[in-house]
């Protein structure tokens, strides 16, 4: 059995990070609070974290406590989305080379913003699955240090940080609903939460297009599952076939799983522009929209959400207003 990240691990992830992260802003919705019923809801701003999401805290913690001689080598992976960001953004910020494999349907938008913090972008084949091999490729031939986005204990103790920061402001929170994918978020800050205070309550939110967790947790193990399109990008993809650690933590620590549709999406993130001014992508919406298609009881608590990040297509997100103004 592999080696767990615990809380020590996370209090030396925060003192690691510091220099790399912004320690985001906590603010309350009231709005969100008297429709819900509950006493107070607080927002974890993680949309305005450096690079656009919160990807950055997991990223520094496994770069910066990499060897001189790894870092000499250079870092790589193969994200098309805030990951990529994030590893291109800490490795340009600490003269580390990094290398991210990209696939050729990536938009060149995309490609052009990871460029744009610092890696070397590889474009190869057609699929992710084809960029996978490259990177396979990459990390054999030049000696690249792999830099995976969840499943590996320094990433999960950097995302972590993020309910350390939440309980130091309210040690008194009693709820926590957090978005799912491969699940290195939701299993950092469960098993940091709940280290802390093994009463509080622990939720993971899934997408109805991509719930490869939920899955995973019900066959027991890993679950490949065919994903659909969907506005919340950054939460599609499995949890990896030899998952070693999300998976258990989650198992271990999560308390409730809940799944949101693409319409419930849509009305997050437009409730968090017209009601608090706030730009979040797909993602980091699913909370608020589990909250506000009341899938779970918050009567009389105080609940906290993450708001992961607002990496979104410009066109996409304005359609959204579009949609959902009156
Ligand atoms: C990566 C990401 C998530 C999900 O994190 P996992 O660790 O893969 O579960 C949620 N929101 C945003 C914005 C992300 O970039």
């Amino acid at each position: 059995m592999s080696e767990m990240p615990d809380l020590a691990d996370v209090f030396r992830a925060a003192i690691s990070i510091k220099e790399m992260i912004l320690t985001t802003p906590l603010i309350e919705s009231r709005e969100l609070a008297e429709i819900s019923g509950a006493m107070k809801i607080m927002l974890k701003l993680e949309s305005l974290q450096n690079t656009g999401a919160f990807k950055v805290r997991g990223a520094s913690n496994k770069i910066l406590n990499l060897t001189d001689k790894e870092k000499k080598r250079g870092v790589i992976t193969f994200s098309t989305g805030n990951h990529g960001k994030a590893v291109s953004y800490v490795s340009a910020r600490s003269g580390i080379n990094s290398v991210v494999c990209l696939s050729e349907n990536v938009s060149v938008y995309r490609a052009e913003m990871i460029r744009s913090l610092g890696a070397e972008v590889v474009v190869y084949g057609k699929s992710q699955d084809e960029a996978e091999n490259r990177y396979y490729e990459l990390i054999e031939k030049r000696g690249l240090v792999p830099v995976v986005p969840f499943d590996d204990p320094a990433i999960i103790s950097g995302q972590g940080t993020i309910a350390l920061e939440m309980l130091r402001a309210h040690p008194e929170l009693d709820v926590l609903l957090v978005p799912l994918s491969g699940g290195g978020l939701l299993s950092g800050i469960a098993m940091t939460a709940k280290s802390i205070n093994p009463s509080i309550h622990v939720v993971g939110v899934s997408i109805s297009r991509s719930p490869a967790m939920i899955e995973s947790l019900k066959a027991g193990k890993p679950v490949v599952i065919k994903e659909k399109p969907t506005l919340a990008d950054s939460l599609l993809g499995g949890i990896g076939k030899e998952n070693n650690y999300t998976l258990e933590l989650i198992k271990r620590y999560v308390d409730e799983h809940l799944i949101v549709s693409e319409e419930e999406i849509e009305k997050g993130m437009f409730f968090a522009f017209s009601k608090h001014s706030l730009v979040i992508e797909g993602a980091a919406a699913v909370g608020i929209a589990a909250v506000l298609s009341s899938k779970i009881n918050l009567k009389g608590k105080l609940a906290g959400l993450v708001l992961t990040g607002s990496t979104i297509d410009q066109k996409k997100y304005i359609e959204v207003l579009n949609k959902h103004s009156k």
